[in-house]
C-alpha cells in the first residue's frame, strides 16, 4: 500500500469548507496531469490558524487555498505577497516556497481567463459591477487593468459601492467609475455591454432572487454570474429569457483554481482551454 507515498500535498483551509467544490478541480487536475499530489480541506477556526500554518510549514504542504473567513487574517502570517494581493489586501493562494508563505489573489485573474476562454472582449466597454465586496474589489481592478473604458458599482449598501468606486478611480484615474444602487436609477442600462453579478444573490438556497430586474438593457447585452450554486441562478434566467449571452460562475471556479495550480506548478502544466474543458464536464455533475 504505497499509495500515499511521497505525495505533494495541498489543501484549502477555511470555515466552513464541507461543500467546497475545491478538492474536485484540483484532485481531478491532479488526475488529468498524472501528478503524484492531492488536495484536501481542512476547516479552521480564527484561533487555530497560527499553528495550523506552522503546521503546513513543518508538513512540507506544498500549497493552500484559502477561504472565508481567512482571506484577510492571513495576510499577517505571510512571508510575501504578489502586487494583486497587496493591491486587494486579500489573498486565495498560498505557496510554500520552502518555509517562506507566498499570498497571491487568482479571484481576478481567474475571471479574465474565463473571458478570455468565451471570446469575450472587454477593451473599451462599458461594464455594470452588482455588489462591492472582495470578489467586486478583485474583479473591477483586473477589468480595469484590462483597458474597460466605464464602470459602474451597484450596492446594496451604497456607502461599500462609493468607497469601491473611489479606491478604483484613485488606482485607475484613466477610467470613469460611477456608483448606483440595485434600482439602477442613475444607470443608462442602454449603453450597458457587460453586467457581472458579484453579490450572494440567488446562491443557493435563496434561487428565486435576482439582484436586478432585466428590463431596458441592449439586446447584445452579455450577463456573467459569479455565483455557481445553482449552476442557473433567477439573474440568468431572466437574462436567457431576453436573449442575452449568459455565462455562469462555474467558469471562474475552475480558472481561478487553474490559476492556484499555475502558481505552485509552472506555467507549462496548465494547459487552461484543454485542462478547463475537461474539469468543466466532470464539475458540471457536482453542481445542479
Ligand atoms: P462578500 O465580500 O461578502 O460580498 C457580498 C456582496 O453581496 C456585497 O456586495 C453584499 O452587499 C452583497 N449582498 C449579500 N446579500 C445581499 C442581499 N440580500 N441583497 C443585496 N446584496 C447582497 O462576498 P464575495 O467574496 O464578494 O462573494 C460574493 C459572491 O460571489 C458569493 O456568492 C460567492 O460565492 C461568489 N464567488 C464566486 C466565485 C467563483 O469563482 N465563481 C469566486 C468568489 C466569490 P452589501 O455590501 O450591501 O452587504
Amino acid at each position: 500500500m504505497d499509495i500515499m507515498k511521497n505525495k505533494d500535498i495541498y489543501c484549502l483551509i477555511g470555515d466552513p469548507v464541507s461543500k467546497s467544490l475545491s478538492p474536485v478541480i484540483h484532485n481531478n487536475y491532479f488526475k488529468l496531469l498524472g501528478k503524484n499530489s492531492i488536495y484536501f480541506t481542512f476547516n479552521i477556526k480564527d484561533k487555530e490558524l497560527d499553528i495550523i500554518l506552522k503546521s503546513f510549514k513543518i508538513l512540507d504542504i506544498k500549497g493552500f487555498n484559502v477561504t472565508i473567513p481567512h482571506k484577510i487574517r492571513i495576510l499577517d502570517y505571510l512571508d510575501e505577497m504578489s502586487e494583486e494581493a497587496e493591491i486587494l489586501r486579500a489573498v486565495n493562494t498560498v505557496k510554500n516556497q520552502k518555509g517562506r508563505l507566498i499570498g497571491y489573489n487568482t479571484d481576478g485573474i481567474g475571471f479574465i481567463k474565463s473571458l478570455e476562454l468565451e471570446e469575450i472582449q472587454i477593451k473599451d466597454k462599458n461594464i455594470l459591477i452588482l455588489g462591492a465586496g472582495g470578489a467586486a474589489y478583485a474583479i473591477s481592478i483586473s477589468l480595469a487593468k484590462e483597458g474597460v473604458s466605464k464602470m459602474t458599482i451597484a450596492n446594496r449598501t451604497i456607502s461599500k459601492a462609493i468607497s469601491l468606486s473611489e479606491r478604483i478611480t484613485r488606482l485607475f484615474p484613466e477610467i470613469d467609475v460611477q456608483y448606483d444602487g440595485l434600482k439602477l436609477e442613475n444607470t443608462n442600462r442602454e449603453k450597458v455591454d457587460l453586467v457581472i453579478n458579484c453579490t450572494a444573490v440567488g446562491m443557493y438556497p435563496n434561487i428565486d432572487e435576482s439582484p436586478i430586474e432585466m428590463e431596458g438593457f441592449s439586446k447584445d447585452l452579455i450577463v456573467y454570474d459569479i455565483v455557481y450554486k445553482p449552476r442557473k441562478t433567477k439573474l440568468l434566467q431572466l437574462a436567457e429569457s431576453k436573449g442575452h449571452h449568459t455565462i455562469n460562475g462555474i467558469s471562474m471556479l475552475i480558472n481561478q483554481a487553474l490559476c492556484s495550480q499555475e502558481i505552485w506548478n509552472g506555467k507549462k502544466d496548465c494547459n487552461f482551454v484543454q485542462n478547463y474543458t475537461k474539469i468543466r464536464r466532470i464539475l458540471e455533475e457536482h453542481v445542479e
